[in-house]
C-alpha cells in the first residue's frame, strides 16, 4: 500500500486543468501527466487495488480512460477485466444503459456473458464528474447479476455532485477537486 498522502500530493501536482476543452464551459482534468509519471501511475494503480484485494472477482473498466487504469488494477488484483464500452463497439450480445451527460445523452454497453451471476465487481474510471457514467455502469452490472463492491476513481469533481448519485456504493477517490 503506497503512502496515500505522498501519492495524493504527487498526483495533485500532475493533474492538468485545461479550461474550455472540449466545450467552452468545461474545465477538463487531464490525467495524462499522471500516466506518464512512473511513480504516480504505479502508485495510483496500487492505491486503487489495495482495498479490494480478495473481495473482487472482476474489474469493470469504463471506456476510454477507465481502461488505462482498470486494466492494471485487474492485473494487480489477479481478476478478470470487463470493458464497459460506448454504444456499438462490442460485437456479441450486450446489456445497455442510456444515461444523461452534462450536455446530451449517451449509452454504455457490456457483453451479457462477461458476468457470472453473483460476481463481485469493482468499477474503475478516471474522473467522477456528474457520476452518471459510473451510475449507468453500476446499473448495467446489477442487471447482469453482478454485485458492485466499489467504485474507484482518480479524481472527483465535487461541485458536480456525482457522489450523491453513487450513494449506494463504496466510492473511493484519491483526489477531490
Ligand atoms: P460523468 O459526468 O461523471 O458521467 O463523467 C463522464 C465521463 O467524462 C467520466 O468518465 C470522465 O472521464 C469524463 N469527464 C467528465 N467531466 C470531465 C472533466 N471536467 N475533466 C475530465 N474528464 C471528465
Amino acid at each position: 500500500m503506497p503512502d496515500a498522502a505522498a501519492l495524493r500530493q504527487r498526483v495533485a501536482g500532475l493533474v492538468r486543468e485545461i479550461p474550455g476543452f472540449p466545450q467552452p464551459e468545461v474545465v477538463f482534468k487531464d490525467i495524462t501527466p499522471v500516466l506518464a509519471d512512473a511513480a504516480a501511475y504505479t502508485g495510483v494503480v496500487a492505491w486503487m487495488a489495495a482495498p479490494f484485494r480478495g473481495t473482487t472477482d472482476k474489474v469493470a473498466a469504463i471506456e476510454a480512460r477507465g481502461f488505462i487504469l482498470g486494466g492494471p488494477v485487474a492485473y494487480a488484483l489477479g481478476t478478470g477485466l470487463v470493458p464497459v464500452r460506448k454504444l456499438g463497439k462490442l460485437p456479441a450480445p450486450t446489456v445497455a444503459e442510456a444515461y444523461m451527460l452534462e450536455y446530451g445523452e449517451a449509452t454504455l454497453e457490456m457483453h451479457v456473458d462477461a458476468i457470472e451471476p453473483g460476481d463481485r465487481v469493482l468499477i474503475v474510471d478516471d474522473v467522477i464528474a456528474t457520476g452518471g457514467t459510473a451510475a449507468a455502469t453500476a446499473q448495467i452490472l446489477r442487471r447482469a447479476g453482478a454485485r458492485v463492491v466499489g467504485v474507484v476513481a482518480l479524481l472527483e469533481i465535487e461541485a458536480l455532485g456525482g457522489r450523491a448519485r453513487l450513494s449506494d456504493h463504496d466510492l473511493r477517490v484519491l483526489l477531490s477537486a
